[in-house]
């Protein structure tokens, strides 16, 4: 029998079932101000929306997850309503955005809040310059929505309660200086202007950024980075001077011979609805080329099915499977991260589904700087201690990187012995020493 489910996209009034979304008519749904109005980010207010239909246990566990979560909580309506709330434990949405606190469990002794060293590789505030022709630019420290998984949730976001945000003064102010250093390196061809959510951006920031990066002779492509596509489409179909400040960008691009693109981030396909379909219709006629990020995540897209059918379902829409990435060491979701032989079992059953174009590849940001890594390229994997080690020799030549698979994929004996400081260390050495690494930069 022929699987076409990925055709099959969620329509209809799907939020109605809300009471307090009752009567609420599709125009209303489908403007993005009513969407961003609507967004819910304080306990209360999500109590009152889903108490119809979750258990007291569920809501005692999601009270406690709000205190104790490292990021700030906030969902759009239309999220809100792709959720099964039949089902909240093991819904792939509810466990990317709201935090249920007997779901939490330890972090790695080994997890650190900026794993990837973003700050170490930065230059100049908010752009790290880690790789030779390309560059990551940090504009806006805000998103439509908080992942619970966030990367960059050392510096996204507002305080919580657990973690004090650095500050790394994003504004137009500091942009100026971001620029300066990237017309100062003529080696530099690729921008990625992140974030937050460059959805955040105002259509004169974007137009601001834009413009001014494709002014730079060296620059040759240059990329919007939202997860907004994802979790809000409506501001595409109902924003009209956004969408056409984007379009502004893109055109002068075109005709500098530039590439502008826009990188977003779905990560399960029960989060592209006819909406999402409609939105990135009216991008696909303007020309805009969108590339697809996800994060593999435990519980959310973690089977080779369920990745099947994301891939399949973003090519359906336009949209071109880049990346997967193994799920970064970030403190206070460990529940949410696997183990790189999940990942490796994933990408086998993945290649051969679609086109080869459409077929992301599976990456590891080696913790420490190393940069992005085929997660089959490790230079050594025990899945018994999860420990693995990674080179990158034209990243951070003559160095390595460990990752460390979370407890919770290990057995308990050795699960112990990572508590245990010497029998920690000793796991990390003999890793090291089978990899061979460490006698290969000591002669390089
Ligand atoms: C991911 C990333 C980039 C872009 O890398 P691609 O592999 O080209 O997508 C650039 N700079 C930094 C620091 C990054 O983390
Ligand atoms: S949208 Fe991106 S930057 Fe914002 S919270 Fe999610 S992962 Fe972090």
């Amino acid at each position: 029998m022929k699987n076409l489910k990925h055709r099959e996209l969620q329509e209809g009034e799907f939020w109605r079932k809300f009471p307090a979304f009752a009567e609420v008519s599709q125009d209303e749904f489908i403007d993005y101000k009513w969407q961003i109005k609507n967004s819910i980010s304080d306990l209360k207010k999500l109590v009152e929306t889903i108490e119809y239909f979750v258990s007291d246990d569920f809501l005692l566990a999601i009270t406690k997850g709000f205190h104790l979560a490292p990021m700030t909580v906030r969902v759009t309506p239309y999220l809100l309503s792709l959720i099964d709330w039949n089902d909240p434990w093991n819904d792939p949405i509810r466990k990317q955005f709201i935090p249920a606190s007997n779901r939490l469990i330890e972090d790695h002794p080994m997890l650190t809040l900026d794993s990837l060293h973003e700050q170490k590789d930065s230059p100049v505030s908010g752009l790290t310059h880690r790789y030779s022709d390309k560059a990551l630019f940090l504009t806006v420290n805000s998103c439509p929505v908080y992942c619970r998984f966030c990367t960059r949730s050392y510096a996204v976001g507002a305080d919580t309660e657990t973690v004090k945000k650095m500050d790394l003064y994003l504004n137009s102010k500091h942009w100026e200086t971001a620029f300066q250093y990237i017309e100062s390196c003529p080696e530099l061809e690729d921008i990625v202007i992140s974030g937050g959510d460059t959805y955040n951006l105002s259509a004169e920031a974007i137009k601001k950024i834009g413009f001014r990066l494709l002014q730079i002779p060296h620059i040759q492509r240059i990329r919007f980075a939202t997860k907004g596509l994802a979790v809000m489409p409506m501001k595409i179909l109902s924003d009209e001077k956004w969408v056409d400040a984007l379009t502004e960008v893109v055109c002068l691009g075109r005709k500098l011979h530039k590439q502008v693109a826009i990188h977003t981030h779905f990560n399960n396909a029960q989060e592209i609805t006819m909406i999402s379909k409609l939105a990135i219709d009216k991008l696909f006629e303007r020309g805009i080329v969108i590339r697809n990020q996800s994060v593999l995540l435990r519980g959310v897209n973690d089977t080779s099915e369920e990745m099947q059918l994301l891939v399949k379902r973003l090519s359906y829409i336009n949209v071109q499977p880049y990346y997967v990435y193994q799920h970064d060491m970030v403190q206070g979701v460990e529940d949410l991260r696997t183990s790189v032989q999940t990942t490796i079992e994933i990408e086998k059953n993945v290649r051969g589904v679609t086109a080869g174009f459409n077929t992301p590849t599976f990456v590891l940001d080696a913790p420490g700087g190393g940069g992005k890594r085929c997660i089959h390229s490790f230079e050594y994997y025990n899945p018994e201690t999860g420990v693995s080690v990674y080179t990158a020799p034209s990243v951070k030549p003559g160095k390595y990187f460990m990752y460390f698979d979370p407890l919770h994929s290990l057995s308990e004996e050795i699960r112990q012995a990572w508590r245990d400081e010497n029998k920690r260390q000793q796991m990390c050495l003999d890793a090291i020493y089978h990899s061979g690494v460490a006698v290969r930069s000591h002669f390089a």
